[in-house]
């Protein structure tokens, strides 16, 4: 099918109807999960005639105020628990990316042929204007809201619409939506593993580890991410990160046109952006023309050069001329919580980069400052290699305050990384714990005894940075202002989620404001 010459528009439609889901109409759904993507559809599909049911394993007595904003529609709600009964006589399910694809309710839905579904492949069978999809491991949010300023400031459409996994569902807001539009839609792994449709112009930024807790194996996370290519025609655009050997591997699977953005040139891309010198260039079949400076870029780092590269070459790929993106990049301070300067004080700068969840991001975070950075480290881990990170500690890195769940595990991956083992010295505070010994420390603090409310300096060979556990993100916080110098970052870039203690990253950060900014 996908050897027809037809508009993305045209292709969406047909491979919809094939999915016989293009009309909700007197179907019989069912909505997983009624957080923000939940309550969007339940919206959505109650509007256009769907006979809607909702589950969530919440009671109603958590769910108050989702009750009552959705209590003028006919919703039927099955609360605490997710039935099998919730199966019968359901034509389409659709699923939160919070819900796992292994969910035993999902199992039953495959094996009842029920067609499993999600708010971003209904936005995107409806959608009446081109969409850009942006995915990839890290950077998605930024490069997003950044297309969007671009795509807004470049008087090409009517409305540039921004959404997806970066906060709002789109669906929400298709209806207001016109041809005239762009939508611009931030597209997460949890989303792509249960889609078929892909967007106009596809995104794939980097693949590097992350999510292997959910997803497992490297392959299958490189397969999901990858799987937003496999719905594309000959006329939509693939942009590639070209300098992720991953991603620009994936050029043999592009099924229409293949853009690039890479840091310097790469001869194998005709069509997108890179840096010269100080200079932004744009390759169009391979010429070059500049469309602004580095100098032009605000934002801190190598990775936010490629962010910005990504969003100049999506626009792009619409028809925005790149003239326009100099002014919208010089305005762009990036989204909050990704390198945020908190506190800049006596010469000690505080930074918040509490969407660092990964090692790959906490690296990245660190490439960007010369200055010795004390690094605050932990929190819930998801599987992920800690091996490259850790070698990188070794340079550039003044201490390191090790806080949260995954605090031993950390610890582990730098002594064998290190070669060295890391041993508490004849101890401080909790000598009981420690004098029971390395294993019984690691288990009791596991099992949260008393051991987790000790700071344990961790004896390492004198060319280590310091190393520092302690209990939580205020202890941490408190530990990192006695190692501040003058000239010194201290830098909460954790490597891990923030689920062991708060309810989401962002919650982590305004956590770590707080606490910097009331320091004496
Ligand atoms: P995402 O939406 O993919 O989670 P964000 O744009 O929100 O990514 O950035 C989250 C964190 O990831 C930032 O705080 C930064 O530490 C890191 N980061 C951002 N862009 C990149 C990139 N291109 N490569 C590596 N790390 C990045």
């Amino acid at each position: 099918m996908c050897c027809l010459i037809i508009s993305g528009l045209e292709w969406r439609q047909i491979r919809s109807s094939a999915d016989n889901i293009f009309s909700v109409r007197g179907q019989t759904v069912v909505i997983l999960g009624l957080a923000r993507q939940g309550i969007a559809l339940a919206r959505y599909l109650s509007d256009h005639g769907a006979i809607v049911r909702a589950s969530d394993l919440r009671k109603a007595d958590a769910l108050g105020p989702v009750l009552t904003e959705l209590e003028q529609y006919p919703i039927d709600f099955v609360l605490g628990e997710h039935p099998e009964s919730l199966l019968d006589g359901t034509d389409i399910i659709f699923v939160s990316g919070g819900v796992p694809s292994n969910t035993p309710l999902l199992q039953q839905a495959r094996e009842r042929d029920i067609l499993i579904s999600n708010d971003s492949q209904l936005f995107l069978e409806k959608a009446p204007c081109k969409v850009i999809g942006i995915t990839g491991s890290a950077g998605k949010s930024t490069s997003t809201v950044l297309a969007g300023r671009i795509a807004d400031s470049s008087g090409c459409f009517r409305k540039a619409w921004v959404g997806g996994n970066v906060g709002n569902p789109l669906i929400a807001d298709v209806n207001r939506m016109t041809s005239d539009d762009v939508a611009i839609m931030e597209l997460s792994s949890f989303q792509l593993e249960i889609m078929t449709a892909s967007p106009t112009v596809a995104v794939i930024l980097n693949i590097t580890p992350n999510h292997l807790d959910r997803h497992k194996t490297m392959e299958k996370y490189v397969e999901i991410k990858a799987s937003i290519l496999d719905g594309q025609c000959a006329d939509d655009i693939a942009v590639l990160g070209w300098d992720d050997y991953t991603v620009r591997g994936l050029r043999e699977r592009v099924r229409g046109r293949c853009w690039g953005f890479s840091i310097r040139e790469h001869p194998s891309f005709l069509d997108g952006c890179h840096i010269h010198g100080d200079s932004l260039i744009i390759k169009r079949q391979g010429s070059y023309s500049q469309f602004g400076y580095q100098k032009d870029i605000h934002l801190r780092g190598e990775h936010n050069k490629l962010n910005v590269l990504a969003a100049a070459t999506l626009a792009a790929a619409v028809g925005v001329d790149p003239e326009v993106v100099p002014a919208a990049i010089r305005e762009f301070e990036g989204p909050p919580h990704r390198l945020e300067m908190v506190r800049d004080e006596n010469r000690v700068r505080w930074v918040n980069d509490t969407m660092a969840t990964t090692p790959e991001r906490t690296l990245a975070a660190l490439r960007s400052f010369t200055a010795p950075v004390i690094l605050l480290l932990g929190g819930r881990d998801k599987n992920l290699p800690w091996g490259d990170l850790a070698e990188r500690l070794k340079t550039g890195v003044k201490a390191v305050v090790i806080f949260g769940e995954a605090a031993v595990l950390i610890e582990r991956a730098l002594e064998c990384e290190w070669n060295v083992p890391i041993s508490p010295p004849a101890v401080e505070q909790d000598s009981e714990t420690w004098s029971a010994g390395r294993e019984t420390a690691f288990a009791s603090e596991i099992n949260g005894s008393e051991f987790s409310r000790a700071e344990s300096h961790l004896s390492k060979p004198s060319a280590f940075p310091d190393l520092v556990r302690v209990k939580g993100l205020e202890e941490a916080v408190g530990k990192a202002a006695t190692f501040a110098e003058a000239g010194d970052v201290v830098l909460l870039s954790p490597g891990c989620t923030s689920y062991d203690d708060f309810s989401d990253a962002s919650a982590r950060g305004e956590r770590f404001r707080e606490l910097v900014r009331v320091l004496s």
